[in-house]
């Protein structure tokens, strides 16, 4: 008999049709906007791309459309290069240098604060090319090239000039430059502003592909480390920096609307991407060279609000975490310990058994999970044998907590469990931790393997205490 191997075919099957239905969709039915030509070179594009990728934080690529087709960063390079500022300088000295609140105006708008000549953040050109100016090096060759390898480690290989579209760029830009020599006027720019601008231009001008789009994103999305080399770009404090100010100006004065109905975190480009992410799970890349007013694709802002609302990924709508973090909540009662007694001592635990309460808490426990826990056990604490209305004195409980399927204790997590299990230690609760090799430190009366062995030493206390 043939059998059919479940592989990454099917896998890769249910993601990429998804994709390509929507690119399909875009394609046949969106021929609004006009492909930039502010930068000659960029006429060029045949205005019919179209593309779409995604890539997860495993590392897993999910493509349709032109998706090898090649573009230039433009706007794009904005996020990776304030990246890399922020990873030279620290987050103060560069806040000092560029802020970090959106303007609500257009990509090349002169938006400096008054006197200072600070420009307002890094995604419009003014604050893209103060970070520019920022990066360490000793000259602008050796600045581009710093640039040149944190964009390849971003996108996983190693990137390259489009030399035309530079050098369209370099004959046309005259408003970056006007931007840079205000800038300098000001003081707030340090260095030759022509050095300044060739190289933002040349970051601008490096050639990419929707794919790589995806990885870039897929980077910031999965903390600072590429998901596809597995090298660690920039951290998580750096990327989950940048992504905020992704989410507050990426999208410039359409940044408001786009959290609206996209959710994500996003840039664009003038050359018709846009990469957006979703944290901790996902990089978006999308291209197609048709804009709207505020510089934005058309076609890809349209396959990125349908991809968010498909695929659930708006960031404000997240749902409470699917699975319980509890999975088993008892008393001693049904323990298999209690049962092979001698009568007289399972008379006693049949009375008593309630005071020895039985938890089990699976899967990462952040601050949502833990807070869950706390309740759980608050309640199990109160639980009562069937019919009895008073506990017999001393008042003491058992509480045997079983965390062999906690796969991860976040830091917050731990800090609560910490505080509240020591409040219960000190009121007369004994509690019992289940966890092989004492992975994790908490604080407890004892200590188990496994579940029988703790509920056994609860019961025997028990015992002891009822005498
Ligand atoms: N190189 C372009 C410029 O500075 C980038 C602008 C953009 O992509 N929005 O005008």
């Amino acid at each position: 008999m043939k059998m059919t191997t479940l592989g990454h075919a099917p896998i890769g099957h249910v993601v990429t049709s998804t994709l390509q239905g929507i690119r399909n969709r875009v394609v046949a039915d969106d021929r609004s906007g006009s492909v930039a030509d502010y930068i000659p070179e960029l006429s060029l594009a045949n205005p019919d791309w179209c593309a779409v990728a995604l890539v997860s934080v495993e590392g897993h690529p999910y493509v349709a459309g032109d998706a090898a087709q090649p573009l230039t960063l433009q706007s794009i390079s904005k996020p990776f290069v304030y990246a890399l500022a922020l990873a030279d300088l620290g987050l103060e000295r560069v806040a000092s240098r560029v802020g970090s609140e959106p303007s609500g105006e257009a990509f090349n708008a002169i938006s400096l604060e008054p006197g200072t000549g600070r420009p307002a953040n890094p995604m419009i050109n003014a604050g893209a090319m103060m970070a520019t100016s920022l990066v360490r090096a000793s000259n602008a060759a050796e600045r581009f090239e710093r640039i040149r390898q944190c964009l390849s480690a971003f996108a996983g290989h190693s990137l390259s000039v489009d030399e035309a579209v530079f050098a369209s760029e370099m004959e046309t830009g005259d408003r970056n430059r006007a931007l840079a020599y205000l800038m300098r006027s000001a003081g707030a720019l340090q260095g030759s502003v022509n050095e300044c601008v060739e190289v933002y231009f040349r970051q601008c001008a490096v050639s990419v592909t929707t794919r790589d789009l995806a990885v870039m994103a897929a980077t910031l999305a999965n903390g600072g480390v590429n998901p596809v080399t597995g090298i660690d770009v920039v951290g998580d404090r750096i990327a989950g920096h940048v992504l905020s100010v992704m989410a507050t100006c990426g999208m410039y004065d359409f940044s408001g609307e786009w959290l609206l109905q996209v959710g994500l975190p996003a840039k664009s480009g003038v050359s018709g991407g846009i990469i957006a992410v979703s944290p901790g799970q996902f990089g978006i890349g999308v291209f197609g060279p048709r804009l709207d007013r505020h510089g934005n694709s058309v076609r890809g802002t349209n396959m990125l609000r349908e991809l968010s609302s498909r695929f659930d990924l708006h960031l404000m709508h997240r749902s409470p975490q699917s699975g319980p973090v509890v999975y088993r909540a008892t008393t001693a009662a049904a323990s298999p310990s209690h049962r092979t007694r001698p009568g007289e001592e399972r008379d006693a635990l049949q009375t008593d058994a309630g005071r020895i309460a039985i938890l089990a808490a699976q899967g990462e426990i952040e601050f949502a999970a833990a807070e869950r826990l706390l309740w759980t056990i608050e309640h199990s604490l109160e639980a009562r044998p069937e019919g009895r209305a008073l506990r017999p004195q001393p008042e003491a409980q058992w509480l045997v907590l079983d965390l062999r399927r906690v796969t991860r204790l976040h830091p917050a997590a731990t800090h609560m469990l910490d505080a509240h299990l020591t409040h219960l230690l000190a009121h007369d609760v004994f509690i019992a931790i289940v966890q092989p090799d004492e992975r994790l430190l908490l604080p407890a009366a004892g200590e188990f393997d496994n579940c029988d062995d703790a509920v056994a030493w609860c019961e025997d206390a028990l015992l002891v205490a009822r005498r």
